[in-house]
């Protein structure tokens, strides 16, 4: 079968390997749709933000969907013909950590895409407690986007306590943001996004912000403020990792406001007493989803009829690999999926 390496230096290999074997507790699942995501930029670049230099080696695609070909031993719950997505981490399954959902947080984890074989390719391995059910009328390219994108946002707007109250201040419109649109709106919060590229605000207005905003813009903190009628906002997630959207957003929130860091960012630099202290913020970061929500956000998904198919704006075969990576890269597309 064919699958996609990104071995760094920007280099995109399309390379022929065998199609993997379910062991004892796994499923092998053919892949009808995996996305692109900006994590996969630090493997395109060399310098892997997840696995240190154990990652890169595999298998790229850590958000991919699609129907389980055959089963392994002792797989009980899952069948051949049933349609999955797959959450991204490799527990070691007895853990406290695994035991609660949060296979993310393992000691022991791998990350498909990263440090275990993933879903830029044919066909794809996972253990049985990976496969995400979703209902016939979800599609494979929906299914992939409602992991890391969708779900990662929607667990983070969850946690941030909005309600139809509530004002949410957005930064870094790419994907996720798109998605923490989406999110939020199907809290019933009013959405304000912020980005300074024009199309991905204009992006964000078609899937329901209330206000769009240039970061740049000498006035937008003064737009900002007035929106909330001067009392500042409820709430705010970056995705942008940027040190002057952070410190934008604590300025920007109320006192008691809260906020959730999902873009990567090595480091940053903040005015903790102005900031944190006076107003008495409560900051935290999110990311991805633990395997128990995921029922919830098919609910919510398919209860408020939200198409997460609207953030798909390329699709690529997996022959055109390069030219999707360098179109990510460029931020020429919101979510990029391969489709198989
Ligand atoms: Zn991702
Ligand atoms: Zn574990």
């Amino acid at each position: 079968m064919k699958a996609v390496f990104l071995p760094g230096n920007k280099r995109v290999e399309i390379r022929a390997v065998a199609v993997p074997e379910p062991g004892s507790g796994e499923v092998l699942v053919e892949v009808k749709a995996s996305c692109i995501c900006r994590s996969d930029l630090s493997l395109y670049y060399g310098n892997a933000v997840v696995g240190g230099d154990a990652a890169g080696k595999c298998v790229t695609g850590h958000e991919p969907a699609g129907r389980i070909a055959r089963v392994g031993t002792g797989v009980n719950k899952f069948k051949a013909g049933d349609r999955i997505a797959i959450h991204l981490a490799i527990g070691c399954g007895v853990c406290a950590h695994c035991r609660a959902g949060n296979y993310h947080i393992c000691h022991e984890w791998k990350c498909i895409g990263f440090t275990a074989d993933g879903g830029n390719a044919e066909y794809i391995v996972v253990p049985e407690r990976n496969c995400l059910a979703i209902p016939d009328s979800m599609s494979y390219v929906a299914a992939a986007i409602s992991t890391d994108a969708f779900g990662t946002l929607y667990s983070a707007a969850k946690k941030l306590q909005l309600n139809h109250i509530s004002v949410m201040g957005i930064w870094g419109l790419g994907p996720m943001g798109s998605a923490g649109i989406l999110a939020a709106k199907a809290l019933g919060a009013r959405v304000v996004a912020l980005d300074p590229i024009e199309a991905r605000r204009l992006f964000a207005e078609s899937l329901g912000a209330d206000l769009t905003l240039d970061p740049s813009a000498p006035d937008a903190a003064a737009k900002l403020r007035e929106f909330t009628s001067g009392r500042g906002l409820d709430a705010a997630i970056d995705c942008s990792g940027n040190n002057i959207a952070h410190n934008m957003a604590l300025d920007a929130l109320r006192p008691f406001g809260r906020m959730a860091f999902v873009g990567e960012a090595a480091e940053t630099t903040i005015r903790p007493s102005e900031q944190l202290l006076r107003k008495q913020l409560t900051l935290f970061g999110s990311w991805y989803f633990n395997v128990a929500e995921y029922p919830e956000i098919v609910e919510v998904l398919t209860s408020q009829n939200i198409n997460l198919e609207r953030l798909a704006t390329h699709r690529f075969k997996i022959d055109e690999a390069e030219t999707a990576f360098r179109m990510f890269d460029e931020r020429k597309t919101e979510k990029a999926v391969f489709v198989f």
